[in-house]
């Protein structure tokens, strides 16, 4: 299938041609047609799906068909991202699917200033890319008018809830139209998505793509069982031995990030951190090295790399597991993208055997074992995969520590910032669908057919019932 037959017109086409998407990802072959017929949406699509895109395109069509580049611009579509790096990223593929359309757009997201933001918005956009946070700041400063959205488009919407931001998206919701097409992106669905979806959408059609870790996919996931002292000796170990040139690396907690940023680069591996303790420029700085390969690790806390989109990215390595175990799927969801192989490896003492099943119980599949000379723990493991009566995978006992984890975050709002903007990866030399040339890449980044490992059913449903409540 081609884009030409999804019913997008010459500008958009020219566009993505000029980015080198030669075919659509099964999101997005699923999605366009169903949102140009202006139904709503509700779709499971991880990030690196081309999820982005498989909005952004049918949005910028259907706004272009009633633009004219005369008439004075208010904001007729909202996008709401649960971080700053997702807005900006999003923001940034409304801009270039959108370049040959008289469409504007911006983004606004906090930790930079309001000003600039305002100055924009008056001068009139068509489409608003934002957080939450920000967006009610411009609400209570009267700067925004919500009242003429004939879309939303609410994206990644499990991890807005998981970071505590569903009285945000409430407060924006009672201040929108009520005749307006809605779109609700989201890789998992809890309880509380399910809500949420049911009183926001009207007889939505079901779009979805399996996820990576019920396909067996393009991941090859494997844990090391030693002893924690001996964690980092071997992260550096595997860096060095295998020649790693940019490797993902998630600790539990801000404070052992930095300290095994210090550790990596004593040993001569170049390393930066990214958490909510960084402003928000030393997050952009330490992110653009990365994908620029002047630093070939990056050490981030789970909120931190929320949103964070690295096209091609090789080796993700939990140095200690979550103990949420959905995370663990979002964590190694950043290797192995867009169908291309990535490795996934987990470090893991005694103390978080307790997590590894419950991680293997949720993605129903025993993690091969890797045990290396030096490297080895005296504890036997033994895998458990089945679910076992109140142990492993407790969704009260996950939320939980949700709870408890926004709570010390508060939220995205509370990572603190000073300056700079976001930026996405733009080496159009990287992306990953482009057949031939991507090939030359390197060895152990093999393609795969896009197609291949896509589940996807586009029924309409009759009422998606989850819960009583009233539309929003
Ligand atoms: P997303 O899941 O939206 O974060 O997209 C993941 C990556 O895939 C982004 O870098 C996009 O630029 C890229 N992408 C999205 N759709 C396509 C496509 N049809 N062909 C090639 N690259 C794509």
């Amino acid at each position: 299938m081609s884009f030409s037959t999804l019913g997008l017109s010459a500008p958009i086409l020219k566009a993505l041609n000029e980015e080198g998407y030669l075919n659509p990802t099964p999101i997005q072959s699923k999605a366009i047609p169903v949102i140009l017929q202006k139904k709503d949406v509700l779709a499971g699509a991880q990030t690196g799906t081309g999820k982005t895109a498989g909005f952004t395109l049918p949005l910028l069509e259907l706004l272009s068909q009633k633009t004219s580049s005369n008439e004075k611009k208010h904001i007729r579509a909202l996008i709401l991202t649960p971080t700053r790096e997702l807005a900006a990223q999003v923001g940034q593929s409304v801009e270039t699917y959108g370049k040959y359309l008289p469409i504007k757009s911006t983004v606004i997201f906090g930790g930079v200033g309001i000003n600039p933001q305002i100055a924009t918005l008056k001068k009139g956009v068509d489409i608003l890319t934002a957080t939450p946070g920000r967006l009610l700041d411009h609400v209570g400063q009267k700067t925004i008018d919500l009242s003429k959205i004939e879309f939303l488009i609410l994206d990644e919407a499990d991890r807005m809830l998981d970071m505590g931001f569903i009285n945000d998206i409430k407060k924006v919701l009672a201040l929108l139209p009520k005749n307006r097409q809605n779109l609700l992106f989201s890789a998992t669905f809890s309880d509380e998505i399910k809500e949420l979806a049911d009183n926001l959408l009207n007889s939505p059609v079901l779009l979805e793509v399996a996820r990576r870790n019920e396909t067996g996919g393009g991941i090859s996931q494997a844990v090391y069982i030693l002893d924690k002292e001996k964690k980092r000796e071997l992260l550096a170990h595997l860096i060095k031995d295998g020649s790693w040139k940019q490797v993902l690396v998630f600790t539990r907690t801000k404070h052992g990030a930095n300290k095994l940023c210090e550790y990596l680069i004593g040993k001569e591996i170049t390393a930066s951190a990214i958490h909510g303790n960084k402003s928000q420029g030393a997050r952009t700085k330490a992110l653009e090295d990365f994908k620029s390969g002047s630093v070939r690790v990056l050490v981030a806390t789970d909120i931190a790399a929320r949103g964070i989109d690295i096209d091609l990215l090789p080796h993700v390595v939990n140095f200690e597991l979550p103990n949420i175990s959905e995370d663990y799927v979002h964590r190694i969801g950043r290797t192995g993208r867009a169908g291309n192989v990535g490795s996934a490896i987990s470090l893991v003492c005694g103390e978080e055997l307790e997590y590894l099943n419950g991680i293997q119980r949720l993605i129903k599949q025993e993690i091969k074992q890797i045990t290396l000379d030096g490297f080895t723990s005296k504890q036997v493991y033994v895998a458990e995969v089945k679910p076992q009566r109140g142990r492993g995978n407790n969704p009260s006992r996950d939320q939980k520590i949700r709870t408890e984890r926004n709570a010390r975050n508060g939220g995205a709002s509370a990572i603190s910032t000073k300056d700079g903007q976001p930026k996405r990866d733009n080496n159009k030399d990287r992306k990953p669908w482009e057949k031939d040339k991507k090939s030359t890449h390197s060895d152990d980044r093999g393609q795969k057919s896009y197609g291949s490992h896509s589940k996807t059913d586009s029924k309409p449903q009759k009422n998606t019932k989850f819960s009583q409540g009233k539309k929003y």
